[in-house]
């Protein structure tokens, strides 16, 4: 009956019959993989403001932050992010929904909902704040929805959207990548085989960059299948050495981090415009380590002082972020229409081995993406 009164003002369709619980994988607590938990009494989502839908998940996407967020990652900020004037207790995000990919069907519009209608087939990346896709519906704003590539099941089309727009973001938005302003610019893909790689390798080649990509030798020709043109082994020893024979790069997306940013930013162009845009950064970490204020002062502080360093020797060093867009994935669904970017489904699993899923996640070397069939 509360959900009745809730859902009715900004809802469209009230056709089906409300419901109040659905099955989906929760934790109630941080932790490692035991802490994960099938339930059939999951909350129903509801929709609370007009631009919102719910979509009907068939497959979800797993990432290292699944794994992250499983043991307590981000905890403080993204509890700032959910309950922004601090009036609920702590612990209040339980049960919490992981997975950050969705690929499904709408199942009910928001009254502002204009782009979406009831049934059309959608894929999304979820913001972490965010109930994840783990379950069988899912909240969304419209603007992080997209209609799917129609030439992709529902389980490719979930290998896609976490990382094409993470990628989207550091390379376009930090990095000033265009696909009319790419050809002719080298660009170096540090660790290339996961899925935010396996994506960004795809996006650049695309708009005609030239691309090189680090990665183990056993991925080699995994990678130049997705178009890079240059691998370089990073199990054969220090691997700024190839790199530093090269001709200097316009840009380079880190996706490994560690003591990389000691040597990577020497190998690009200096007074160019060039860049260095890493996503391994440690924003969440400072956060959760200082509290919400002192942590982000600490990552200011952090990332203007070696901005400002490296601008001194003539490149540009950013910080890049995962950011939510139903408009960058229009962009990537007509590039997935066109054929020049594929999914890279590395495993499958079913509703019921999120925990097998998860395991497999947590071992790293990703050759892609692993996706869980919903429904
Ligand atoms: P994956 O786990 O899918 O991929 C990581 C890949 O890197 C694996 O293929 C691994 O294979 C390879 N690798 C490991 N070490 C190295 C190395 N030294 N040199 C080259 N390749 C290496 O991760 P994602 O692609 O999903 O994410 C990449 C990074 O970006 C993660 O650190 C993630 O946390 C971060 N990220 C940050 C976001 C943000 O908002 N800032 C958003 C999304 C991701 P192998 O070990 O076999 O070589």
């Amino acid at each position: 009956c509360l959900q009745l009164h809730l859902h009715l003002p900004f809802s469209k369709i009230s056709s089906l019959p409300p419901r109040t619980v659905m099955p989906a994988w929760v934790i109630d607590k941080y932790g490692s993989n035991e802490v994960l938990r099938f339930t059939k009494n999951a909350s129903f989502p509801i929709i609370n403001y007009p631009n919102e839908v719910i979509v009907k998940v068939f497959a979800a996407g797993l990432s290292p932050i699944d794994v992250a967020m499983r043991g307590g990652y981000g905890a403080a900020t993204l509890s700032m992010k959910r309950d922004p004037l601090n009036i609920k207790q702590s612990g209040s995000e339980f049960p919490l929904v992981l997975g950050r990919d969705v690929s499904g069907v709408i199942m009910e519009c928001g009254l502002d909902v204009k782009h979406f209608r009831e049934g059309d087939e959608v894929w999304a990346a979820i913001p972490p704040w965010k109930q994840g896709s783990l379950a069988e519906f899912v909240l969304l704003s419209a603007n992080e929805v997209s209609h799917k590539p129609k030439c992709l099941s529902h389980i490719e089309a979930a290998a896609i959207p976490y990382v094409a727009t993470t990628a989207w973001s550091a390379l376009v938005n930090t990095g000033g990548l265009r696909k009319d302003n790419c050809a002719n610019k080298r660009i170096l893909i540090l660790g290339g085989s996961g899925g935010v790689g396996t994506f960004a390798v795809q996006m650049v080649k695309a708009w005609g960059a030239h691309v090189t990509v680090t990665c183990s030798q056993n991925a080699e020709q995994f990678l130049r299948g997705l178009g890079a043109d240059h691998v370089v082994d990073y199990t054969a020893g220090p691997v700024e050495e190839p790199l530093s024979a090269l001709e200097k790069f316009d840009l380079i997306l880190d996706n490994v981090g560690g003591d990389t940013e000691s040597w990577a930013l020497k190998l690009l162009k200096p007074w160019s415009g060039a860049k260095y845009v890493t996503l391994v950064t440690p924003f969440m970490q400072n956060t959760d380590r200082l509290g919400v204020a002192d942590g982000m002062m600490q990552s200011a502080a952090t990332v203007a002082s070696k901005a400002l360093k490296h601008l001194m020797k003539g490149v540009h060093y950013r910080w890049g972020f995962f950011a939510p867009s139903g408009c960058a994935l229009d962009e990537i669904r007509d590039m997935v229409d066109a054929k020049q970017i594929r999914p890279v489904v590395e495993e499958t699993f079913s509703f019921s081995q999120v925990p097998q899923a998860f395991e497999k996640v947590e071992k790293g070397h990703a050759r892609g993406k692993t996706v869980v069939q919903i429904s």
